[in-house]
């Protein structure tokens, strides 16, 4: 691709030229295998066909385990220095810089993110992989007080194989927030990327090698969640699974290590992350516009999206009607043009389930403010911004992730009542607090369960700084620290030795 800004025009050129390869990656190579019943990934702005992928499933599964486990015992990276895998993981960003273009465009085709979002999303993770190679030697051990004769200590050493399974919503930039820190402290890593769009990951094994990450030590296989994620899920010989998607998929992940080798899993799942906003806020303009960001950002897939609208009763009228005007004002728009800011939700079948939950919504009795629904769809999967007031906690739109840019507006009297709300659903993502009291603030960020509080800021783009900050969600949300320091921690375990004289 060429150097300058590509137009609209250079990047449908380079999508019509790009060839993905779609065959898993195992062992520092690509493999051959057999097509079988393969399955296509399609362009959401299109309804065309991206690629063909094989299914792969648990026989290609065993070869990468294998592969990765080899990898681990043989040393040539979990033995390496941790200031010498940290020099890698740092080659490894700068090689996902140099290839941000392709990775973005091969996103973009795939689940329909802007490609300046798909960019901006490379530029990003391309700052906290070099974090992380910097955190790579800074997980230090510890000598326990014990009887002068003896020396305890505690020293943290890494699992061996780390089985990853990955959403569709940010492709590239989650497959490699979950691959890289499991790589930096010295693990072996097989990841399934999701079936809607596992070209950008299935890229990253030739990025990982031009790195000097040696073969088996990162290995990618393509498939199905039913076949080759279960596989891996089941598989005796993984010891630590890590996960981003669904409550649902979450909570089979639960069952599959008990009925195999009790494997540890992080599970980052669902959310339904409430905006909360009090009477005392000073620009109601600047709350409207943030609350708007937080669930048209990337069409409203965004685990942490804020698509409950918790308002106080005295400023409702006045806040819903700024959402409402700013929430039209959206337009969704052609995701190779690099003035798009909203493209169209990622597939036909989450195009379904927004479409479901909406019905579900006007049947329950919620007031559609701002109807989204496509005039005529034809094979894209373009669904504007929806808001509904009215809604009661009770609703299903007030209690499921609906993972489209759905608002749900429900207020309260009281600061109990917002708490009570809040605290209401299966999960405990995230949640934003918007109040210019302090003392309120600080009262709401302890009694919200949610993994992450914000206070007065702008959530739009509301995930934790990867690069600093640790997080662990609550309830339904998930389970395991992911980010930072406390994030390498995850895929490391303690050991005790004792020297005694
Ligand atoms: P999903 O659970 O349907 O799929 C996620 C992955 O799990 C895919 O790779 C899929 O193939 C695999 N999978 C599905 N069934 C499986 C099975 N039986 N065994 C093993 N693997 C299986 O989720 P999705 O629709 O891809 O992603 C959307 C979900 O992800 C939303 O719920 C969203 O909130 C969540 N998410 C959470 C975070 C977070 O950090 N908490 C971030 C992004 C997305």
């Amino acid at each position: 691709m060429s150097d300058p800004e590509p137009t609209a025009t250079d990047w449908s050129a380079a999508a019509a030229a790009l060839r993905p390869d779609p065959r898993p990656w195992i062992d520092g190579r690509r493999v051959d295998v057999d097509p079988g019943d393969g399955f296509r990934s399609e362009n959401p702005a299109t309804g065309t066909t991206v690629a063909e992928l094989p299914s792969c499933g648990a026989a290609e599964i065993d070869t990468a385990v294998r592969s990765a486990r080899t990898a681990f015992e043989g040393g040539a990276w979990s033995q390496l220095s941790p200031r010498e895998r940290g020099r890698k993981v740092r080659a490894f960003a700068e090689q996902v810089r140099s290839h941000a273009r392709e990775l973005a465009l091969l996103d973009t085709l795939e689940m329909g993110m802007p490609i300046a979002n798909a960019l901006g999303d490379m530029q990003e993770i391309g700052g906290h992989v070099e974090a992380t190679a910097e955190m790579a030697d800074k997980l230090l051990d510890e000598v326990i007080p014990n009887d002068p004769s003896a020396w305890v200590l505690n020293i943290r050493e890494p699992h061996g194989v780390v089985g990853a399974i990955t959403p569709w919503n940010f492709p590239a930039y989650i497959g490699i927030s979950k691959v890289m820190p499991a790589l930096a402290v010295g693990n072996s890593v097989v990841l399934k990327p999701s079936e809607i769009a596992s070209l950008s990951c299935l890229r990253l094994g030739e990025l990982a090698a031009a790195a000097g990450i040696p073969d088996g030590v990162l290995n990618i296989v393509p498939g199905l969640g039913g076949d080759a994620g279960a596989a891996l899920a089941r598989h005796m010989d993984v010891d630590v699974l890590t996960f981003t998607g669904s409550t649902a998929t979450g909570r089979r992940l639960l069952e599959y290590s008990g009925q195999s080798n009790m494997k540890r899993l992080i599970l980052e799942c669902g959310g339904k992350s409430p905006q909360i906003v009090f009477p005392d806020v000073a620009d109601l303009d600047r709350v409207a516009e943030a609350i708007v960001g937080g669930i048209t950002f990337n069409t409203g897939q965004v685990c942490v999206a804020g698509s409950r609208l918790l308002v106080h009763r005295s400023i409702a009228d006045a806040l819903v009607s700024r959402v409402v005007a700013k929430a039209r004002a959206v337009e969704p728009g052609d995701p190779l043009q690099e003035s798009t800011a909203f493209g169209p939700l990622a597939s036909r079948g989450q195009f379904e389930r927004v479409r479901s939950h909406v019905a579900a919504a006007t049947e329950q009795g919620a007031a559609m403010l701002l109807d989204g629904t496509p005039a005529s769809a034809g094979g894209a999967c373009f669904w504007s911004p929806t808001v509904f007031a009215d809604v009661t906690p009770g609703m299903r739109v007030a209690q499921e992730e609906i993972f489209g840019p759905v608002l749900s507006v429900m207020t309260f009297d009281s600061e109990d009542e917002a708490v009570s709300i809040a605290n209401g659903t299966i999960y405990g993502l995230t949640a934003t607090v918007w109040t210019a009291d302090l003392g309120r603030a600080l009262r709401l960020a302890r009694r919200i369960s949610a993994g992450a509080v914000t206070i007065g800021a702008d959530p739009a783009r509301g995930r934790v700084d990867a690069t600093t900050g640790a997080f662990e969600p609550h309830r339904q949300s998930g389970l395991g620290v992911e980010g930072g320091l406390g994030g390498l921690r995850s895929f490391t375990r303690l050991k005790s030795v004792t020297f005694k004289s």
